[in-house]
């Protein structure tokens, strides 16, 4: 199996085109790695901002993974270095959160939790974070006024900044009532950076209403999972395929109901598994785990969440009625009020029964 999953990517396929007809969910992408290759363009042209190239082509292995680079964490970071040049101002940042959900949109997802990190995207301007997340807000707002999506924010903060920073992001996500927020995120390094210390910010968080994801069992392995689970609180982990190395933690997965949220072309990039056929999105699924198929970084990765599930079909083993069971769960595990969740759940299961098959 290449690297480069675009080889199994056959857009002209009656399987693409199944799956693309089919209503999606999205619980785990990142607004800053879903920006538009011809609006980092535009934005470049309009600012003077350097890039090392002007053309789309010419610019995609800056700020994509592509085929010829290696499957490995700092890889895929590096590509934010040109990215993170691109916050300048709200308009800019306003106008990459509209064409995210466009996009999710135009793939036919029909309700995304958008997540985004605030203090990212203050870097580059003299913005505070409640300007920010408004701006983000209301670019999301619009979007969805114009497109057929239901779309709810998740906060981001990560375990390698400061505890104050997440405070501080914590208490504008909570100010800004209104603005669609349903849960916060602990991201970040994995490696030497404890999400223990996040308890108390995290804990004020779902006392205030927000559900809680943590990136767990990516980096590190399934010890990880069960300390986000165990003591961190979290409902949701984002990854966590790593849990499959220690049968005591699916164990407790399962026992606490908790969803994972799997990026398998994510996780094929950043070197977490050397291939899609050993990614085990499968097994975790036969093993009664309530996984979903997300796409982490669809710029970065150069992917749709139709391709995920093609190649979750094609290369990792899921036969197609599991396909439609992650996206069940992915309706079950939204971090919405319980009324809601229920009619998402009824409205997807009778779409998905109807969704015709390739
Ligand atoms: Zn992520």
């Amino acid at each position: 199996m290449s690297f480069n999953v675009q080889s199994l990517i056959d857009r002209d396929s009656a399987l693409w085109q199944a799956l693309r007809a089919w209503p999606k969910i999205e619980l785990h992408r990142h607004l800053e790695g879903s920006i538009r290759l011809p609006t980092l363009i535009d934005v470049a042209h309009e600012y003077a901002i350097p890039l090392p190239a002007y053309s789309v082509e010419d610019l995609r292995p800056y700020v994509q993974m592509t085929g010829s680079d290696r499957p490995d964490f700092a890889v895929f970071l590096s590509k934010f270095d040109v990215l993170r040049q691109f916050y300048r101002s709200l308009p800019i940042i306003r106008r990459i959160a509209y064409e995210a959900v466009e996009d999710a949109a135009q793939d036919n997802v029909r309700y995304m939790e958008l997540r985004f990190t605030p203090h990212a995207l203050t870097r580059q301007n003299d913005y505070g974070y409640q300007e920010i997340i408004e701006g983000v807000c209301e670019a999301v707002q619009a979007a969805q006024a114009e497109h057929d999506i239901q779309v709810r924010l998740i906060v981001s903060v990560n375990r390698h900044e400061s505890v104050e920073i997440a405070e501080q992001v914590l208490a504008a996500a909570i100010a800004c009532a209104g603005c669609g927020i349903v849960g916060m995120d602990l991201a970040g390094k994995e490696v030497g950076f404890a999400a223990h210390a996040f308890r108390p910010v995290l804990h004020t968080a779902q006392e205030n209403g927000l559900h809680l994801t943590v990136h767990a069992g990516e980096w590190e392995g399934a010890a990880n999972v069960r300390h986000a689970i165990e003591a961190v609180g979290a409902e949701r982990i984002g990854h966590g395929v790593r849990a499959i190395e220690d049968s005591t933690v699916i164990q407790l997965v399962r026992e606490r109901g908790i969803t994972l949220e799997v990026c398998p072309t994510s996780n094929l990039h950043t070197g977490v598994v050397p291939s899609l056929e050993q990614h085990p999105l499968a097994d975790l699924a036969y093993l009664d785990v309530r996984t979903t198929i997300n796409t982490d970084d669809p710029s970065l990765s150069n992917i749709t969440l139709t391709d995920e599930l093609v190649l979750a079909h094609l290369a990792m083993g899921l036969p197609l009625d599991l396909l439609k069971t992650n996206i069940l769960n992915a309706a079950e595990a939204a971090f919405l009020p319980d009324d809601e969740r229920a009619a998402l759940v009824s409205r997807f299961r009778a779409a998905l029964d109807a969704a015709p098959l390739p």
